[in-house]
């Protein structure tokens, strides 16, 4: 995750998308999970057993509060995101839609991904897990960077990366709270996405002419 210059003026032209070839072999991402990641959520989740004994229970009832309360403030998050954001699909962006099928098929995730892309100064792209539905966020930086620069790889391994936090469990809730409060793990978890995303997007076969 890293911050972006914003984009002031998005660009007017249609919107033509280079091809974005994300087909290939499968890639099995735990076996590019980085070394430490394993000890780091071991203490982590030791440390959280200790507070929930010392504290008699009442941080398990707190982390179920927040759980709960997080939940719903990401299912309106996703309500508002859903209003101003382009979901991706056959009909819009469909070079993003298909790569990132392409690509959740790779890493064997069920069903297809929600892709959106969104005006936002903050980040460069989110991963967020919603009840069984994987979410991508991109943000409109990204994607009409890549059109206006002609740099398709770019959009690519955003796409791949952000998946990638998928397939290795970290889209989740409880290990978001986890990342930020363990910066080692939360860089773990990046270097992890970005050797997965790295496979997809390096072993991704060439489209084929028709
Ligand atoms: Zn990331």
């Amino acid at each position: 995750m890293s911050y972006g210059v914003h984009h002031q003026a998005p660009s007017p032209t249609p919107l033509e998308l280079p091809p974005l070839p994300g087909d290939g072999p499968t890639v099995d991402a735990g076996r590019f999970r980085a070394a430490g990641t394993g000890l780091w959520l071991a203490i982590s989740y030791g440390f959280l057993a200790l507070l929930i004994v010392g504290s008699f229970g009442f941080l398990l009832l707190g982390l179920l509060f927040g759980y709960l309360a997080d939940l719903m403030l990401s299912r309106r998050t996703m309500a508002r995101l859903r209003g101003s954001a382009v979901q991706v699909g056959q009909n819009q962006l469909s070079a993003i839609d298909a790569c990132a099928r392409q690509f959740a098929a790779r890493l064997k995730l069920e069903g297809a991904p929600t892709v959106l892309v969104a005006e936002s100064s903050m980040l460069n792209a989110v991963a967020m897990r919603i009840g069984k539905r994987r979410c991508v966020m991109l943000l409109d930086d990204v994607v009409w960077g890549a059109i206006d620069y002609q740099i398709p790889d770019a959009l690519r391994f955003v796409i791949a990366h952000e998946l990638a936090h998928h397939a290795l469990g970290h889209a989740g809730v409880l290990r978001s709270y986890l990342r930020l409060v363990l910066p080692p793990l939360s860089r773990l978890d990046e270097l992890s996405a970005d050797t997965v995303a790295l496979q997809l997007v390096e072993r991704a076969r060439p489209p084929r002419k028709v």
